[in-house]
């Protein structure tokens, strides 16, 4: 589901699928359906499972369907645990986790503010309730999160207490509304510390701090991207100082003419190589200086290279481009001023 469409199509598609699968069939009772998990129940007996299996994965062949079928009148559906009772025909919820799970939540002893374990404790035990249709199953979605969270590290009076607190409802008020919200980085539980005095000191009581993590350490670890290579024989590089590099962004580059050593300085936000092309080939101010030596400018009539790059700010970009013409000689510069006009 890496694409942002992907779940949306996913369920457009599933919907059509949906169709072909029970129109074979006597209307179900009941339906719900996650992107491509579906729980169906039927008020008869007489629907085979197996043909059902076959008649779904006759649709498309790239797609399998697995199925599921209730054990003690009990069928998990997503993070929910569906019971049916026989007595009164209605269903009972409470909260699934499956076998798979990690049994993983943020570890009590990982680097982040308490306020966040907190809140993910008191969410998962919201969720657990939601989940919940009596005060049995309630309890027994609550036995999982404490299960949980417990497996983690979390002492037991921390779960319990907020745990409690996340069982008492919330009424918002009047107040709430008024309340700003401030993002501060997480560094220790010190600097909360301070940050929170300092707070305190201003008198002002609605402001709610919420601390956030810098840096993932997920993001530390991950494997630096592969760098894009350009096509072999690259006539973009052909001429470049370095070669591979005309996939590059973000950077301020120099073209030399080769035949008279002027100079032109340049910035630009997309890919080099696509820049470097314009002013080989548009009228633009190389293109215009090329002509004087040659009719039809090429990549043979100039050098380029690259003097910064990993300039993803478009104002400093333009800074660096700026201070560069003004430290090139104005006797060999091409461009037609001495720098850009910088409106700061
Ligand atoms: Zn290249
Ligand atoms: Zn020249």
């Amino acid at each position: 589901m890496g694409n942002n469409l992907a779940p949306t199509m996913a369920i457009i598609y599933m919907n059509k699928l949906d169709e072909g699968i029970l129109t074979t069939f006597d209307e179900p009772l009941y339906l719900k359906r996650y992107i491509d998990d579906m729980f169906v129940a039927w008020s008869t007996n007489d629907i085979d499972p197996t043909r059902l299996l076959k008649i779904a994965n006759e649709l498309n062949k790239s797609i399998e369907f697995t199925i599921e079928l209730p054990k003690n009148n009990q069928l998990p559906f997503l993070d929910t645990m569906v019971t049916l009772n026989p007595d009164d025909g209605k269903f009972n919820t409470s909260l699934y986790i499956k076998p798979i799970h990690s049994q993983c939540v943020t570890p009590w002893d990982s680097h982040n503010p308490i306020s966040q374990k907190r809140g993910l404790l008191i969410g998962e035990t919201k969720r657990a309730i939601s989940r919940s249709t009596n005060s049995s199953s309630r309890t027994k979605s609550l036995r999982l999160i404490k299960q949980l969270f417990r497996r983690n590290g979390y002492p037991k009076s921390f779960v319990q207490n907020n745990m409690e607190k996340a069982t008492k409802t919330h009424h918002p008020t009047e107040n709430d509304e008024k309340v700003i919200h401030l993002k501060v980085p997480f560094i220790n539980e010190e600097y909360k510390r301070r940050t929170q005095a300092v707070i305190h000191r201003t008198g002002i009581d609605n402001i709610k701090i919420h601390y956030i993590n810098g840096r993932r350490s997920a993001r530390i670890f991950a494997p630096p991207k592969e760098r894009q290579e350009c096509p072999p024989n690259c006539i973009t590089c052909s001429n470049a100082e370095k070669e591979n590099c005309c996939l590059l962004k973000h950077c301020v580059y120099q073209i030399t003419c080769m035949h008279c050593n002027a100079v032109y300085i340049g910035e630009t936000g997309r890919t080099i190589g696509s820049r470097i092309k314009e002013h080989v080939n548009t009228q633009q101010t190389v293109h215009v200086h090329m002509t004087k030596h040659t009719s039809e400018p090429s990549f043979n009539d100039l050098k380029w290279k690259i003097i910064h790059t990993n300039l993803h700010n478009v104002r400093e970009r333009r800074i660096i481009e700026a201070i560069e013409i003004k430290n090139t000689s104005s006797d060999t510069l091409m461009n037609g001023c001495v720098g850009r006009y910088l409106n700061i």
